[in-house]
């Protein structure tokens, strides 16, 4: 039987898309080889790469607007340094909220001197702070769209002059933003977007070249764009997977849909988590992430009695990352309303059997 998954990355991805990608393993496009088996070279995988480019961009309704897509590898952690190598020559703005923040802040400290606008870290990063300003000798300012561990989002973004980089991992493709006033956005594709193995990111060419260093090749966005993410052999799998989920989203309905569906899940799981007395969220009210809900029980004695139930539910992946502990439900875009509703039936029996 499928499992209800809300594993927090890698995740559940459509199930047609499983179907496919499986079939591709086989044959890829009657050709009688498996996508595994041919060149990254030939015009087959070619035009797959070119195609999930192009139609990220279309999802993010950012091409003609200056901006390159890329599918690189080395996760999003890769992308804590190469931001830093291709943009940093003197000072860059961080916003710290999180742990994924906190680690994007060491990488960059190799390049420069990093100012750390304000930081959620007195509270255990359970809430996004609003008031910072960004120094003027800035080179860029970097935050972190989604907080996948602690379950916070930003809902909105600075208004500056500085280029805006920032790293959406965890909710990419999942709501409508103006994506054009990002300048540069990465996320590794193993949540929305595909399995583990290749990290998307969309650059505004014109930031680029402004750094005196010498970059290395595989570090410098340039030499990817002047080879069309071809520079070396792509995660050639990963992006085939990564193109057939965008098609998915672009099928049914762009990010809006996508969106209009994340907070439908997002609305029944939490308005539970509030109502039912042996439950209480982690983050604060209104930086909630309908990405990924974090939620603690108050009564602890009844912890293997829950535990018990959402598993013999079919449910999968709800335990909390080891430095909040409690819950963690991530609802990516592939995940159904269905299964929301699987746990908040076993929330509310495990309060009438309490
Ligand atoms: N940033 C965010 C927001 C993440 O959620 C993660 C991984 N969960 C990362 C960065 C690190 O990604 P990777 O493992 O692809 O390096």
């Amino acid at each position: 039987m499928k499992k209800h998954n809300f594993s927090a990355g890698p995740c559940i991805l459509p199930q047609e898309v499983f179907q496919e990608a499986s079939e591709a393993i086989l044959d890829f496009n009657n050709s009688g080889l498996s996508i595994m088996e041919i060149s990254h070279r030939s015009a087959g995988f070619v035009s797959v790469m070119e195609e999930a480019r192009e139609l990220a961009l279309e999802l993010l309704g950012l091409n003609n607007k200056g901006y390159k897509a890329l599918f690189l590898q080395g996760g999003a952690s890769m992308q804590f340094l190469m931001t830093a190598y291709n943009l940093l020559n003197k000072k860059a703005a961080y916003l710290n909220t999180g742990t994924w923040s906190s680690k994007a802040i060491k990488e960059a400290e190799l390049f420069g001197e990093i100012i750390e606008v304000a930081s959620s870290k007195d509270q255990n990063f359970n809430y996004i702070p609003k008031t910072f300003s960004i120094p003027d000798d800035a080179d860029y300012f970097h935050c972190t769209s989604n907080n996948t561990i602690f379950g916070t989002q930003m809902k909105s973004f600075p208004n500056t002059s500085k280029s805006m980089v920032c790293d959406m991992s965890s909710d990419i493709f999942s709501r409508s933003l103006d994506f054009s006033k990002f300048d540069l956005i990465y996320a590794g594709a193993q949540k929305n977007m595909g399995p583990a193995g290749t990290t998307l990111v969309v650059v505004k060419e014109d930031i680029l070249g402004k750094v005196d260093r010498k970059i290395p090749s595989m570090m410098d966005y340039a030499v990817h764009i002047s080879k069309d993410s071809m520079f070396n052999t792509p995660a050639v799998y990963a992006v085939y997977v990564s193109l057939l989920t965008l098609r998915w989203i672009k099928k049914n309905g762009g990010i809006a849909a996508m969106e209009k569906r994340n907070d439908e899940k997002a609305e029944l799981l939490y308005a539970e988590i509030d109502r039912n007395p042996l439950f209480k969220g982690f983050a604060a009210r209104e930086d909630r992430s309908p990405m990924n809900a974090t939620f603690n029980i108050t009564n602890d004695s009844l912890k293997d009695r829950f535990d018990d139930a959402w598993k013999a539910a079919g449910v999968n992946g709800l335990n909390g990352h080891r430095s909040v502990g409690g819950y963690r439900a991530s609802m990516y875009n592939a995940l159904p309303l269905e299964s929301v509703q699987v746990v908040v039936d076993v929330m509310k029996e495990l309060e009438n059997k309490a």
